[in-house]
């Protein structure tokens, strides 16, 4: 499978990216994880021949604000949209009118798919569980095509990251932090709590993204975070628009 990150910064857009998402690519799926404005180059990597599964880890803006350029995409096999509990009254809030084109007038079908009550009716494997944050996020574990891929962003350490990261084949996190910082009250990685999170669970590679746009204002700032985190551990990668994986 192909993972390609097509936005990698968290909060706002800047030179450095745009706000997050990223695009897996499996046999059978398109599968995107969170809608920042990064959303708008899917269609770059994804020509809509293949069911689009859009996972949305929360409704902070930075990671739903590109769902009003769904309107330029030809989803011929449908798209589904999965996120928590409430999905469904908070996507037909913001997907309509007057924000932008309703879900109903999209020219594919659209299904909403809440977390995690109704997540058997995926045709893969997914685990989430609630990570740590001032609103709710969830956190993901995707088991298709033989790995395991795991992506929490938009949280502090939690039991619930390490539960879902153990012996992951790619762990995606946020870095939101700059290396050494910490807030309580604003709880999010430093490039130290990500590497240590993989350590510790056992994963096989770690990739870094939602770079928060205000602490991380050029990439020589991510240079000195993947340096910082690859002491830790070793097998890391710094996100950066259009960085593409093979797992
Ligand atoms: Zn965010
Ligand atoms: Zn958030």
């Amino acid at each position: 499978m192909d993972i390609i990150f097509l936005g990698t910064n968290g909060w706002y857009d800047t030179c450095t990216g745009n706000t997050v998402c990223a695009l897996v690519k499996t046999k059978r799926f398109d599968i995107v994880l969170d809608a920042g404005n990064g959303l708008a180059k899917l269609d770059r990597y994804c020509d809509g021949s293949k069911p689009v599964y859009l996972f949305l880890s929360h409704f902070h803006l930075d990671h739903i604000i590109g769902l009003h350029t769904l309107l330029k995409f030809r989803f011929r096999e449908g798209l589904t949209i999965c996120a928590g509990t409430g999905a469904r009254s908070v996507l037909h809030t913001f997907v309509n009118n007057p924000f932008t084109m309703p879900l109903a007038r999209l020219p594919y079908r659209v299904k909403i798919i809440e977390l995690p009550a109704e997540a058997s009716k995926l045709p893969f494997k997914v685990e989430s569980r609630p990570l740590k944050h001032s609103d709710p996020v969830l956190g993901l574990r995707l088991r298709i095509d033989g790995k395991t891929l795991v992506y929490c962003t938009d949280t502090g350490y939690c039991l619930n990251a390490l539960k879902l990261a153990t012996r992951a084949d790619l762990l995606v996190t946020e870095c939101s932090h700059l290396p050494g910082e910490s807030n309580p009250g604003w709880p999010h990685f430093n490039p130290e709590t990500a590497a240590g999170l993989a350590v510790k669970a056992g994963a096989g590679r770690l990739v870094l993204t939602h770079f928060s746009a205000d602490r991380y204002p050029d990439m020589r700032r991510r240079a000195m975070a993947l340096r910082v985190a690859r002491k830790i551990f070793t097998r890391t990668t710094a996100a950066k628009d259009g960085l593409r994986i093979k797992l």
